[in-house]
């Protein structure tokens, strides 16, 4: 019997065909959550999957649903998608690829005439990229019900315009919004394909990223606090330098992180503020924001304990005082073990090189998780690029993830409420 595949040129057409729309001047995409292109590309699925003969809905939080119906009606759903919407300039595969690519599953299921036991659901979750409303991985913290429409009460964009507003106009509906919440007992697992936007698959060579955890991540303020004096007639010995003590401490975290065993272990200072920032006054307080992401909350632990010895140090050495103010503790959410490995038993009987691997950036399926069994597979990245015009993914490689979680999707039909 011929293998079941996805058709890839349809998919690689529907890829180019979403991703027409929000297009700019750049190439790149311009569709972040809300926006008129937004509400294009989710008229666009509605479209596609009303066309399949599934069941569209929209919940309360403007997710898209779309359904099918199994053989025991009364089993959990096994639900699998990713979002649409883009950050600013991005690109036509972030997020896209995996709605497409549950697209195209059901596509395939409907023309072999297969029935599952379970009903299967395609997802596109609303506004899973940072927004102008401050509210990222939006719907799929809903449907966890970790995103309540208290969190929604008075939130505005720039422009003024209410989040309650952006999301009547989406389909959702702010006063009943506790009902876009699933319940466990709803779903059997979810599973989402991503582009890697990293690598690591890459240099390896590895067609099939099977994601064993997404990131957690540590983010504190530091503020170095030395004395400010005049840049002429302060001795270099008498100086207590705040912006070079910082430095030396951006470097320490560096030199930390690198050191690490895990290589998924990252630190970055990515903002910085120096007092008085005047080029004849030496710099009397400097404020940064130091982030680490690891696989493990241990991996992160070790890494700012590493750091915090580094500090104390240079602190010591240059006489500036060191205060830190933890912003964020956000642990990493590990995968379910039976979906990663039903996927990696799939690609290897499907022939594929496959190879766990941390996420390193959040991901709807990290809110899926408390929710149900939940699991990733990634998509090596051309060049490691995303959330830029140039993301790209090869459509050999996509192919083989899309045959992965098509297999895995049926696999865990058969072994799920077995
Ligand atoms: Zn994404």
């Amino acid at each position: 019997m011929k293998q079941l595949t996805i058709n890839a040129a349809r998919l690689e057409k529907a890829i180019h065909e979403l991703g027409r729309i929000g297009v700019n001047g750049q190439g790149g995409l311009d569709r972040t959550a809300f926006t008129p292109a937004d509400l294009a590309a989710r008229d666009w699925v509605k479209e596609k999957a009303a066309a399949l003969g599934l069941d569209v809905r929209v919940d309360e939080a403007a997710n898209i649903w779309a359904a099918r119906s199994g053989k025991r009606s009364e089993l959990p759903a096994i639900a699998f998608g990713s979002h649409v919407d883009t950050v600013p300039n991005g690109g036509k595969y972030d997020g896209a690829l995996g709605v497409l690519l549950a697209l195209e599953i059901m596509l395939v299921l409907k023309e072999q005439g297969i029935r599952t036991r379970h009903p299967l659901e395609l997802v596109s979750f609303s506004a899973e990229e940072p927004n102008p409303f401050g509210l990222s991985t939006f719907g799929s913290r809903t449907v966890a019900g970790k995103l309540t429409r208290r969190d929604l009460e008075g939130v505005r964009d720039d422009t003024g315009r209410l989040i309650i507003d952006a999301l009547r106009q989406a389909g959702g509906d702010p006063e009943r919004y506790g009902q876009a919440r699933r319940m466990p007992e709803e779903l059997a697992a979810f599973l989402e394909v991503h582009i890697e936007q990293g690598k690591r698959l890459l240099n390896r060579g590895i067609p099939v990223g099977i994601v064993t955890a997404i990131t957690g991540i540590y983010r504190e303020e530091v503020t170095v606090l030395g004395v400010p004096n005049h840049a002429g007639t302060t001795l270099m010995q008498e100086r207590t330098d705040a912006l070079l003590g910082a430095a030396e401490a951006m470097l320490a975290l560096e030199r930390v992180c690198l050191a690490h065993p895990s290589d998924e272990i990252v630190g970055t200072v990515g903002k910085i503020t120096n007092e008085p920032n005047a080029p004849n006054i030496i710099p009397g307080k400097v404020q940064f924001h130091m982030e680490i992401r690891g696989k493990t909350r241990a991996d992160i632990q070790e890494a700012i304990d590493k750091w915090e010895m580094q500090a104390a140090l240079i602190s010591s050495r240059r006489g500036v005082r060191i205060e830190r103010r933890m912003l964020l503790d956000q642990h990493p959410v590990g995968m379910d073990p039976l979906v990663a490995g039903t996927c990696a038993l799939q690609a290897e009987k499907l022939g594929y090189a496959h190879a766990p691997l941390g996420s390193m950036a959040g991901h709807d399926a990290a809110h899926m998780a408390s929710l149900t069994r939940s699991g990733m597979l990634f998509v090596p990245s051309l060049d490691g690029k995303s959330h830029c015009p140039e993301e790209a993914s090869r459509i050999e490689d996509i192919e083989k993830v899309g045959n992965v979680l098509l297999h895995a999707i049926l696999a865990l039909d058969e072994k799920l409420d077995a």
